[in-house]
């Protein structure tokens, strides 16, 4: 009984390990795939002041996309 017992331990162990090396040596991320919902947004750029910044930060301004809460972008 006792060996049996021995036995299924270390047939968790070993799968445990392998395991573990499969999350080591698989790539850290398809590419393209899931990197948008991770980092969050696309990144866009002002058309006043060139900054780049998130899309959610921008504002639609005739058609551009330009800062929504930069004061420097303000000044012409
Ligand atoms: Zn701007």
């Amino acid at each position: 009984m006792g060996r049996i017992l021995f036995f299924i331990l270390i047939g968790i162990g070993i799968w445990y390990l392998w395991r573990a090396s499969m999350r080591i040596t698989r790539p850290p991320e398809a590419p393209g795939a899931s990197r948008r919902g991770e980092r969050g947004e696309d990144m866009v750029q002002c058309a006043r002041c060139g900054v780049h910044l998130p899309r959610s930060e921008a504002r639609d301004e005739a058609g551009r996309l330009v800062c929504r809460d930069n004061p420097r972008c303000l000044a012409p």
